[in-house]
């Protein structure tokens, strides 16, 4: 129709009618492409919407086990550093002799370096795909890839951590014995204060105290970067995720 008028025109010389009809084809063509534009635009960010919403679903469903655990590391260090000056020999007049039962189940689990994931199977899933840049909010991408560093860096410490293992009742058998609680299935002699330490046997074993130092250290590196700076690019990622949905936890969930 417009190609008849406008070869009509052409025709009859009328350039102003040439210009006219050769202007509607061109304003035709480009909100066409606009049109195209926005469809695509409000689709894709619908689908960010959408992947945003079940990132903070599985942030929320990831649960507390990890922030329990953490704790309980938290709680093992600390016992061991208490234990240090009664094991180490230093002389000082005001620590007891004997290891507390705190501290000898923290000299037992001493080599447990390992923890519940902090994975999301959204990020996993973009990643895996190449859809990351489905999500443009700058400050969500920056927590992800903050995020993303922090667990890539942990799963090396860990490994690093774990490539040797110091486990002390197992390595050192007669420094240790266990009792067995009078009922109940679930023993769990690591980990339920059934173990029980010679400290004076412990105190002139040199090869056991280097092992423990062992521990000791490897526990810092555990606590700071395995535990604590995942732990904090998620938070950190949760509070960026709740700000973009305009969320907020009142009853001071994570
Ligand atoms: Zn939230």
């Amino acid at each position: 129709m417009i190609l008849q008028r406008l070869m009509a025109a052409i025709r009859e010389q009328n350039w102003f009618a040439v210009v006219l009809e050769l202007l509607i084809v061109i304003l035709g063509i480009v909100i066409g492409f606009q049109v195209t534009a926005w469809n695509e635009d409000r689709t894709a960010r619908a689908n960010e919407t959408q992947i945003i919403e079940r990132l903070h679903s599985e942030i929320i469903g990831l649960g507390n086990s990890r922030w329990d655990w953490a704790a309980d590391r938290l709680e093992t260090r600390a016992n061991l550093l208490a234990l240090s000056h009664v094991l180490y020999g230093d002389g000082r007049e005001d620590v007891a002799t004997e290891i507390s039962a705190a501290g000898c189940v923290a000299i037992a689990q001493s080599h447990v370096f390992n923890s519940p994931s902090l994975a999301l199977p959204v990020i996993t899933e973009l990643e895996s795909t190449g859809d990351l840049d489905l999500i443009t909010n700058r400050a969500v991408r920056q927590a992800i890839t903050n995020y993303l560093m922090a667990n890539a860096w942990a799963r090396e410490l860990d490994t690093a951590i774990n490539h040797e293992v110091f486990n002390l009742t197992a390595d050192y058998p007669t420094l240790f014995h266990f009792v067995p609680p009078t009922e109940g299935l679930d023993w769990n002699p690591i980990f339920d204060g059934s173990v029980r330490c010679d400290s004076a046997a412990m105190r002139t074993d040199q090869a056991f105290l280097n092992a423990l130092a062992d521990n000791i250290s490897k526990s810092l590196y555990f606590m700071t970067g395995v535990l604590d700076a995942p732990n904090a690019s998620f938070t950190a990622l949760h509070a960026i995720v709740d700000a973009e949905l305009g969320l907020t936890h009142d009853d001071g969930a994570e």
